[in-house]
């Protein structure tokens, strides 16, 4: 389980009511039982529940398990697609080590609001599957041209399917984290968006292949790739 408490063996700490409800609903666990805690500040430790009921919780820490390792600053900017669509994108990019997750507003978005506190629940149970120890930051969807005004001059790879686009895997061969995968939505970017943004001098146009695959599709593919040639 993630928690955002001071782990250290000794330590008391409370479980959240989400937890609570999950240990003893789903899991159908109880006091004396063993869990194990979790955040990339203090690594994973061993613990015991101590007490729960309903929506209340209490864990009694033991030993450390694993230590806190540096996390690959690997950055998903995904437009806002269809929720179904999104929620899959979210889960599959935190089993694939992203550290930041930034819904994008594109012109062409056919989705108007995008629920942060939903995908963030989703990345914290997706980061609790695949035992990685920290849970990537969900960010609120912030229009396009304002996430690249903020970006930090990190390599950013913008996925686009129909430019004679360099293939990602010879753009990104030798290419060193901080990284950031940027896809478009359902309907693609419109040209005037995409022109803007590889006007940016941190961004280069790559392609997947000849294929126009989803956008979900493009996203995870991507970061698989870029995983392999420059995360861990
Ligand atoms: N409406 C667009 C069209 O018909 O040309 C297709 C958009 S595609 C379904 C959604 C997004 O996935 C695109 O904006 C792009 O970012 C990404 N994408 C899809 N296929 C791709 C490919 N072969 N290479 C790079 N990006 C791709």
């Amino acid at each position: 389980l993630h928690t955002d408490a001071v782990l250290e063996p000794g330590a008391e700490i409370a479980a959240t009511p989400a937890q609570a409800h999950h240990l003893g609903t789903v899991l159908r666990r109880g006091p004396g039982d063993a869990v194990a805690l979790f955040n990339a500040r203090d690594g994973e430790f061993a613990a015991t529940v101590t007490a729960l009921r309903k929506d209340r919780g209490a864990f009694a820490v033991g030993d450390r398990l694993r230590a806190p390792r540096p996390e690959p600053d690997l950055r998903l900017l995904v437009a806002a697609i269809k929720r179904d669509a999104l929620d899959w994108v979210v889960e599959k990019a935190t089993e694939l080590g992203v550290s930041v997750i930034q819904p994008v507003m594109t012109r062409r978005s056919i989705v108007d609001r995008v629920n942060t506190d939903r995908l963030a629940a989703i990345a914290r149970g997706a980061a609790e599957q695949c035992e990685r120890l920290s849970v990537p930051t969900v960010c609120p969807a912030v229009p396009l041209h304002a996430a690249l005004d903020a970006w930090d001059g990190a390599a950013l790879f913008v996925a686009a399917e129909r430019r004679g686009a360099m293939p990602l895997r010879h753009a990104a061969a030798g290419a060193r984290l901080p990284l950031g995968w940027l896809v478009g939505p359902e309907g693609g970017f419109e040209g005037r968006e995409l022109d803007d943004t590889v006007s940016r001098p941190f961004v280069t146009a790559v392609a997947l292949g000849p294929r126009i695959l989803r956008a979900e599709t493009a996203a995870v593919a991507g970061l698989a790739v870029l995983q392999a040639l420059a995360g861990d």
